[in-house]
C-alpha cells in the first residue's frame, strides 16, 4: 500500500535546500512516495513559459527533488490540474480565451479546440521532467462552471457527459505522450454518476480515481461505494495532514488530521466497502493555499509534527498515547505535540532546538504569534476593552486612566511579543520558504498594524500626546 505525501508548492514552495532535510525525514515516518502539486512553481518553457510564477523552481530544482526522493527510496507522482482550478493558466490574456465563463478564471472550456493541444502541451512538459513517473495526478476536482459557453451548448451535452468526456480524451492523450503513465484523478466530480454512464464513458479503463475526504467523519453520498464497485477496479483516498481545517490557519488542527486518518482506516478495514476493490493507497495531503486566489494556511514546517502523527497512526494502525509520546520525543518535544487547535494561554519553550527537526523554531515563532493573535481577542472581548476603550469615547478623549492604564499594559506587552516573533520569524522564514513576504504580509502586519494603533491611543490617552519632532 502506498502512503504518498503531497506536497502543494503552489503556496508557500519550500527552498530546495529545505526539501533535502525534509523528504529523507518524511521517508523515515513511513511514506513511500511525494504526489507534487507544482502549479504555477514548475518550469514550464516556451509556449508556456507566461504560466511560472516568480517563486517557480528551476529545472535543475525539479531534477535535485527528484534525486532526493529516489535516494529515498520514494516514488515521485506530479500533480497538475488539466479542467478546473486553472487560474494560473486562465488568468493570463494570452488563454483567458479558453474559460468556460468569460469573467471567472478557474474552468477551461473542455470544447474549445485549443483546450486539449494546450494541456497536452503542459502534460508534456511535466512528464519530459519526470521520465520514470508511473502515475500523473491530473486534477479534475470541484470544476464548477461546465455547459455554459455557447460552444459546448452546441455540443446539447450534460455537465456529466462533459466532464467525462473531457476527462477521457485527456486519458487517451496521455497515453500517447507515454504509454506507460497511469492517469489519477480526484473523484468529487462523480460520486453520484450512474455507474451505466461511467462505463460507456470508457473512464474506468483509462484512469484510475482517489477519492478523498478531510474531516474527523467521512460523509460520501449514499450508494458511492456500490458505484465505484460496479465501475473501478482500482481506487486510491485522499486523507489530509494539513491545510483542511481554516483557509488562514496558522497551525493545523491535530486531532481532526488524526481522526480523518483512523476514520479512513475504519473505512478500509470494513470489508463489505471495498472487497471489490484493489486498494492502491493513499495520498495525505497538505495544502498550502485553498486555491490560487486564497491566502495561506499551514506552512509546510508548522504542519511537519501533524504528518509524523498521520503517518505513525498509519503504520500502527490506530493512535495511542505510546506514539503520542514516542513521535513527539523523535522531533524533539519536552512534552507531548500539542493536538489542540488554540494556542495555549502560557507559551513554554517546548522544543529541545539541538535535537528537534527541520524548520522546529518556526514552528515555534507560529506558535508563539497564535499566541498573540489569540490573547489580543481576549482582550477585545474584556469587559474593560468593550466597556471603557471604545473607539467612539477614544476619539473624544472621554475615558477614565484608570481602566485605559491596564489596557495599555496588556497592550504594551503583546506588541513586545509581537515584535520579537516578527524578528525570529523574518531571520529564519526566508532559509526555508519562498512566500516570506505574502505570509507576514497576511499573518503578522496587520496584526502589527493593529496592535500600534491601539497602543499609540492608549499611550496618548494616559500619557498625553508625544512630545513634537524637531
Ligand atoms: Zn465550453
Amino acid at each position: 500500500m502506498d502512503r504518498l505525501v503531497h506536497l502543494d508548492l503552489k503556496g508557500a514552495p519550500p527552498q530546495i535546500t529545505y526539501l533535502e532535510k525534509v523528504v529523507p525525514l518524511v521517508a523515515s515516518w513511513g511514506a513511500t512516495g511525494l504526489l507534487v502539486e507544482y502549479e504555477d512553481t514548475f518550469p514550464y518553457w516556451e509556449p508556456l513559459e507566461g504560466v511560472q510564477s516568480s517563486s517557480s523552481y528551476s529545472k535543475k530544482d525539479v531534477q535535485s527533488l527528484l534525486q532526493i526522493a529516489s535516494g529515498c527510496q520514494l516514488i515521485v507522482i506530479p500533480l497538475i490540474q488539466t479542467f478546473g482550478h486553472l487560474e494560473f493558466v486562465l488568468k493570463h490574456n494570452q488563454w483567458s480565451y479558453l474559460r468556460e465563463v468569460e469573467r471567472f478564471p478557474s474552468e477551461v472550456c473542455p470544447s474549445c479546440d485549443d483546450t486539449i493541444p494546450l494541456l497536452e502541451t503542459m502534460i508534456t512538459q511535466i512528464l519530459t521532467l519526470h521520465p520514470d513517473s508511473p502515475y500523473l495526478h491530473i486534477g479534475c476536482d470541484e470544476v464548477w462552471e461546465m455547459g455554459h459557453c455557447s460552444n459546448c451548448k452546441k455540443t446539447e451535452m450534460k455537465r456529466e457527459e462533459l466532464f467525462l468526456r473531457h476527462v477521457t480524451r485527456l486519458a487517451h492523450c496521455i497515453k500517447t505522450i507515454q504509454p506507460k503513465i497511469v492517469p489519477i484523478i480526484w473523484d468529487d466530480m462523480i460520486r453520484t454518476t450512474d455507474p451505466q454512464l461511467l462505463k460507456e464513458s470508457g473512464l474506468s479503463e483509462c484512469v484510475e480515481i482517489m477519492v478523498w475526504s478531510y474531516g474527523e467523519t467521512l460523509n460520501f453520498p449514499p450508494g458511492m461505494w456500490e458505484r465505484y464497485g460496479k465501475t473501478f477496479g482500482k481506487i486510491w483516498v485522499g486523507t489530509a495532514w494539513k491545510g483542511a481545517s481554516g483557509v488562514d490557519a496558522l497551525l493545523p488542527n491535530v486531532n481532526m488530521h488524526i481522526h480523518n486518518h483512523e476514520a479512513w482506516m475504519q473505512l478500509l478495514q470494513s470489508e463489505t466497502a471495498f472487497s471489490s476493490f484493489t486498494f492502491q493507497g493513499l495520498a495525505l495531503t497538505g495544502w498550502s493555499r485553498y486555491d490560487h486566489y486564497a491566502v495561506l494556511c499551514e506552512l509546510l514546517p508548522v504542519g511537519l509534527p501533524s504528518l509524523a502523527l498521520c503517518l505513525g497512526t498509519l503504520q500502527q494502525g490506530s493512535f495511542s498515547e505510546w506514539l503520542h509520546s514516542s513521535v513527539s520525543r523523535s522531533l524533539g518535544f519536552r512534552e507531548v505535540i500539542p493536538l489542540d487547535p488554540l494556542p495555549r494561554h502560557v507559551i513554554v519553550e517546548d522544543l529541545n532546538q539541538e535535537e528537534s527537526f527541520p524548520g522546529s523554531e518556526i514552528y515555534l515563532a507560529v506558535l508563539h504569534l497564535a499566541g498573540v493573535h489569540h490573547r489580543t481577542l481576549e482582550l477585545k472581548a474584556t469587559m474593560v476593552f468593550r466597556g471603557w476603550f471604545h473607539d467612539y469615547n477614544v476619539q473624544r478623549k472621554f475615558i477614565n486612566p484608570r481602566h485605559v492604564e491596564l489596557i495599555l499594559h496588556q497592550l504594551t506587552e503583546l506588541n513586545e511579543s509581537l515584535e520579537k516573533t516578527r524578528k525570529s520569524l523574518g531571520e529564519s522564514l526566508k532559509q526555508y520558504v519562498k512566500a516570506e513576504a505574502e505570509w507576514m504580509g497576511c499573518n503578522v502586519e496587520p496584526l502589527s498594524r493593529e496592535l500600534s494603533c491601539l497602543l499609540s491611543s492608549a499611550r496618548e490617552l494616559v500619557l498625553g500626546p508625544p512630545a513634537p519632532s524637531t
